[in-house]
């Protein structure tokens, strides 16, 4: 890794995003810390490049189309591509054993539709190298599909989503918008989603199913073109999602996604990683 690797990371003007960005660069790589407000993205931009780190900022939302191609159009003129992606950015509104769905819309909006979108984006622009582009996906323990205390009560469903071969990205969408359906309506709490911060735990699950989905589509690349995509959890860690009541610090909250994506002879793509 070096200066002429570029990483980009969303949602970096704090919290996890923000040590990752800082982690990547500490590593000597070039870092695009992105920001949806171009005030507080610039200030942290500032910050690490005080501290003698190789980062450049730049306004990007993920649930804005505009953002996303003018984004991906200045970093193609720019540096003629991207190494590294991590797509960090998200959102929840429920802490604790709350477990509103007032904004499940805008939960998945975000955290899966926004995610997907600048997933599908920056993949064109990902630069073939010998050990290959990396797509990192910020998730969560709270989205797997098997989570014992946690998880689809249709097991049909599971079984469809879990099958990686037939899985589609209409078979993730329906999944998210029968749910929408249901809170619309009030039937999502005897709909056998997720208990736990349910609307949350969706689109994190729909993330990880994403990530299996598009490593299948990958793994037709050929050699010398090849792009890694995984996805983790950085576990619970204290930033403003949490309310600052998580058990780690946003330093160790990032050490997954930054090691994951800097994985040397990495052939690994599709899978869940927590705490390495
Ligand atoms: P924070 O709330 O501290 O940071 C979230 C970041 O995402 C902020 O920079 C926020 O920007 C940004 N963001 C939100 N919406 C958008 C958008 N539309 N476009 C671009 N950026 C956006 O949370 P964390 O650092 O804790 O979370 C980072 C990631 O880690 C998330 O994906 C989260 O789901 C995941 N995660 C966190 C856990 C935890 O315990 N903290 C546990 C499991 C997963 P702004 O400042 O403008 O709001």
């Amino acid at each position: 890794w070096s200066a002429k690797t570029i990483a980009v990371v969303t949602g970096a003007n704090r919290g996890i995003g923000f040590e990752i960005a800082r982690q990547l660069a500490l590593h000597g790589l070039t870092v695009i810390l992105t920001a949806r407000d171009i005030a507080v993205g610039e200030e942290a931009a500032r910050v690490l490049r005080e501290g003698g780190l190789k980062v450049v900022f730049h306004q990007l939302d993920i649930v804005d189309h505009e953002s996303i191609d003018s984004f991906c159009a200045w970093v193609k003129e720019k540096y003629g591509g991207i190494d590294v992606l991590i797509n960090n950015a998200g959102i929840s509104y429920n802490t604790g054993s709350d477990n509103s769905v007032e904004f499940a819309e805008k939960v998945i909006k975000t955290n899966y539709v926004g995610t997907k979108n600048m997933t599908k984006a920056a993949i064109p622009l990902m630069r073939p190298s010998a050990e290959g582009a990396r797509v990192v996906l910020v998730s969560s323990r709270l989205g797997r599909l098997n989570g014992r205390r946690n998880r689809i009560g249709d097991v049909a469903l599971r079984q469809q989503l879990q099958d990686v071969e037939s899985l589609s990205e209409d078979l993730i969408d329906t999944t998210m918008n029968k749910f929408l359906e249901q809170v619309k309506d009030g039937s999502w709490i005897s709909g056998g989603w997720p208990q736990n911060n349910t609307d949350y735990s969706l689109s994190k699950l729909a993330v990880n199913a994403y990530a299996r989905l598009t490593a299948r589509i990958l793994s037709e690349k050929p050699e010398g073109e090849r792009i890694y995509i995984n996805c983790c959890c950085p576990g619970w860690v204290k930033t403003a999602m949490t309310g600052w009541a998580g058990l780690t610090s946003p330093e160790e909250g990032a050490d997954t996604p930054a090691w994951l994506a800097l994985l040397p002879n990495q052939s690994i793509s599709g899978k869940f990683f927590a705490e390495r």
